[in-house]
């Protein structure tokens, strides 16, 4: 529809290039892709905003400008395969399978996950792998992955997730309890490279049973 394209140019410019994303891949990445496909019926009106909009079960999908920072914070390459800790309503895994060879993403609530899988199967997404359970161990069988995205905050970096990474590889994790700072490790021979970004707030990363 015209004034959904309409909104994600405006979305585009006002709130994503005019904060500095300047990446060409993201800025097409999030031109293209249907936001309001991921939203709940009665928030439609607020899909591209510049805020968080709730998904059900207590969460939200994050605001454009954070998925646009997290995707260029990672410079992906079309050959990554990139590990994604919480599903949610989609919409970050879907910018990212765009942009890379495979996606493996994790969200701990049933309800969310399932409707996320069968989302972007009708999306025509064929890229992207889905697993239902807490995201803290990250995915072994897979694993190891060119980045990782984490789009729930955890108090702590959690080591099996810097283990998952290839030498040279990249993640991008809010880390923190009630505000959080938005983290960009890359995983080096001997050591981690930590650099600090911005503050944000994230749902926090829970525990499972
Ligand atoms: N990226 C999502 C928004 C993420 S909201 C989108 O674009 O829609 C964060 C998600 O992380 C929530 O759905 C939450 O249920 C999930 N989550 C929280 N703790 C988790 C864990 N331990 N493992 C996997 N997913 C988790």
């Amino acid at each position: 529809m015209q004034k959904w394209t309409e909104k994600r140019k405006e979305m585009v410019e006002q709130q994503i290039q005019a904060r500095g994303i300047s990446d060409k891949k993201v800025l097409e990445a999030l031109l293209k892709i249907e936001r309001h496909i991921f939203i709940p019926e009665g928030s439609l009106e607020e899909a591209y905003e510049d805020y968080p909009v709730p998904i059900g079960c207590g969460q939200t999908v994050s605001q454009p400008y954070i998925v646009a920072l997290m995707t260029e914070l990672l410079q992906l390459s079309k050959n990554d395969r990139v590990l994604e800790i919480g599903t949610g309503a989609g919409y970050q895994t879907a910018v990212l399978a765009s942009l890379v060879k495979e996606v493996f993403t994790m969200e701990i609530i049933p309800e969310l996950a399932s409707s996320a899988e069968k989302r972007l199967k009708e999306y025509g997404y064929h890229n992207i792998f889905f697993r239902c359970c807490d995201g803290h161990a990250g995915w072994k069988e897979h694993a190891p992955y060119e980045k990782i995205c984490v789009t729930a905050a955890p108090a702590e970096i959690p080591s099996s997730l810097v283990e998952q990474l290839v030498v040279g590889g990249k993640m991008v994790i809010p880390i923190g309890t009630w505000t959080q700072e938005l983290l960009l490790l890359e995983k080096q021979e001997h050591r981690v490279i930590t650099k600090e970004t911005i503050g944000v707030r994230f749902v926090p990363m829970v525990k499972g049973k």
